[in-house]
């Protein structure tokens, strides 16, 4: 617990302040606390993105749940947890802000022990290695055996258009070079999800992105957090719409049937804390049903948390 002090004490801090966070914080570590774990939102940027990404999408669905009209609010984020005596890393981003937001920190990349991917696309295993070489020395890299499967497949390499090969050829760099320290892994499923991966994490799958596409579920102190990956793109549209899928999903079908069951998942149990790789800044909120049936999210309030 004493190591939250710090957070605690921050966070008093940030309050007495009464100052508003600037845009640019927008693009700063976040930390929130939950339970005796700290989850920390490690922000590449923030965008504006355009809905002709989205697929599925009608113009009566953007004209509902994106009142200014063609673009929707997006992120490209990566996030570490800490609890316990460990230092987790979920996802390692572009690797363009990641390693200086981790010494504000105070993390050194030789810190992270463990890293756990989501899936293998270019925005989420950038940073994993600088120069050709494993940016983090001493972390197990965890990633689901599907995903793996996916991107090492030269059957699955011929199959997409020329100018998408190049992602395979980045996740196999990442796989060479992690090598040893690599730990292939089959996630359980919200409804039955299996046996930890680290203690109080588990693998939850969320594949349809793409084939071997992960959650992860913490359960720490009674508290319960869920991040997501890619699960959506545009939160607002796809909670209220979980049919509508993302260009670049593998399987459009499994996506939209992965957010349904994540959603009611996270809906039905109430009070779990989503973080999301593509939800805007601080990146972390809650997905409540709605009376029509479906879903809503909200944003965690930046008030809430401590800026780094
Ligand atoms: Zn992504």
């Amino acid at each position: 617990m004493k190591k939250y002090m710090n957070h605690l004490i921050a966070f008093l801090v940030f309050l007495s302040s009464g100052i508003a966070l600037e845009a640019q914080e927008e693009n700063r570590p976040f930390t929130f606390i939950t339970g005796n774990a700290a989850i920390t939102l490690l922000p590449e940027g923030q965008q504006r993105a355009d809905t002709g990404r989205l697929s599925g999408v009608t113009d009566e669905m953007i004209a509902e749940c994106l009142p200014d009209g063609g673009t929707y609010n997006s992120a490209v984020n990566a996030f570490m947890i800490e609890y316990e005596d460990e230092t987790v890393l979920v996802d390692a981003g572009f690797g363009r802000n990641l390693f200086a937001h981790l010494e504000a920190c105070d993390k050194k990349p030789e810190d992270i022990q463990t890293i756990l991917m989501t899936h293998l696309h270019g925005d989420h295993i950038g940073g994993l290695l600088r120069e050709g070489r494993k940016s983090f020395p001493n972390a197990t890299l965890y990633i689901s055996r599907a995903e793996h499967d996916y991107w090492t497949s030269d059957e699955a390499m011929q199959r997409v258009a020329e100018n998408r090969r190049g992602g395979f050829v980045q996740a196999r760099n990442v796989i060479e070079a992690y090598g040893e320290n690599l730990r292939l892994f089959t996630p359980g499923s919200v409804e039955k999800p299996g046996d930890d991966l680290l203690p109080g994490i588990k693998a939850v799958e969320a594949y349809g992105h793409t084939p071997g596409h992960t959650a992860f579920l913490l359960e720490n102190d009674g508290s319960r957090l869920l991040i997501w990956g890619d699960l959506t793109h545009a939160v607002s549209v796809q909670t209220a719409y979980p049919q509508v899928g993302y260009v670049a999903d593998t399987d459009p079908v499994q996506s939209a049937e992965s957010r349904r069951r994540l959603f009611k998942y996270a809906a039905d149990n109430g009070n779990i804390l989503i973080a999301g790789m593509h939800i805007e800044y601080p990146g972390m909120g809650e997905v409540k049903g709605t009376d029509r049936g479906n879903y809503a999210f909200s944003l965690l309030c930046p008030c809430e948390g401590i800026p780094r």
